[in-house]
């Protein structure tokens, strides 16, 4: 299914979440500033069309709170350097975004004024009138929770249509496809059929979260080139929840 991309787009403000993996490419660490500069463009191109962007990023590439290098560190402390790991990312992709002439806000969850605004919901909103894209960081600001949380709170903060959430496969499975060949795949699924199969796309809070409030998720490949442009223009290949 390929849409026409002249045509105005379904969606009037859409968030897009971006693991940390997404913009780690092929390394195990860290940021391949390639792939970033190609998502970048991608972004680009969608907010030239009038769409409202925001963005969570998520920052497994750098720490996770519940990883295996966090172990001997208490948890909310590890947290709070998996949500300080976000920030990074943000800074980031600001940095490239604004190379290719997207202006961008970054606001974290956890004040920090000398790098960053601070979130406030109405100045977010006001940001994305004026044309802006913003970033959220540092997540929730809270613990023992995730940037797919962090991802559906601003989706439904924000009013956004939908939440298009960028993995490394093409939609959801049964299975990790990487690891069972055999995995199924869906075109659409129910909020209550990810939770009572316990499908593994994002955490129950956010899908509980999204759920409660109508929000739309639809999970698509950001490895696959002009993937952003083709879903939010009603296209593409990708998984629906609602
Ligand atoms: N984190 C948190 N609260 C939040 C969001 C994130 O404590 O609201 C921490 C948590 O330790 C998490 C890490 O930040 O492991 C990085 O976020 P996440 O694992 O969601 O990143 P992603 O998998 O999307 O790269």
């Amino acid at each position: 299914m390929s849409a026409d991309q002249t045509a105005k787009p379904p969606y009037r403000r859409v968030l897009l979440k971006l693991s940390g993996e997404g913009l780690m490419g092929d390394k195990d660490f860290g940021l391949d500033v390639a792939v970033v500069e190609r998502i970048a463009g991608e972004i680009r191109a969608v907010h030239e069309q009038g769409v409202e962007i925001c963005l969570v990023i998520g920052g497994g590439n750098i720490f996770r709170g519940v990883s295996e290098a966090a172990r001997s560190i208490e948890r909310t402390t590890a947290d709070y350097m998996g949500m300080l790991a976000t920030v990074m990312n943000a800074l980031a992709v600001q940095s490239i975004l604004e190379k290719n002439g997207v202006p961008t806000r970054v606001l974290s969850a956890i004040p920090m004024s000398t790098v960053c605004e601070p979130y406030v919901r109405r100045r977010a909103i006001r940001h994305m009138e004026k044309g802006r894209l913003v970033i959220f960081t540092a997540g929730t600001g809270n613990p023992f929770f995730t940037t797919d949380t962090a991802a559906a709170l601003r989706a439904v903060e924000m009013g956004c249509d939908v939440l298009l959430k960028g993995t490394q496969v093409d939609g959801v499975y049964s299975a990790d496809p990487k690891k069972v060949k055999d995995a199924e795949r869906y075109d659409e699924l129910s909020f209550q059929d990810v939770l009572s199969r316990d499908l593994r796309v994002m955490d129950a809070s956010a899908i509980a979260l999204a759920r409660d409030n109508g929000l739309p998720i639809l999970v698509f490949s950001l490895r696959q080139e002009g993937a952003f442009a083709e879903v939010v223009a009603g296209g593409g290949k990708y998984t629906k929840i609602s």
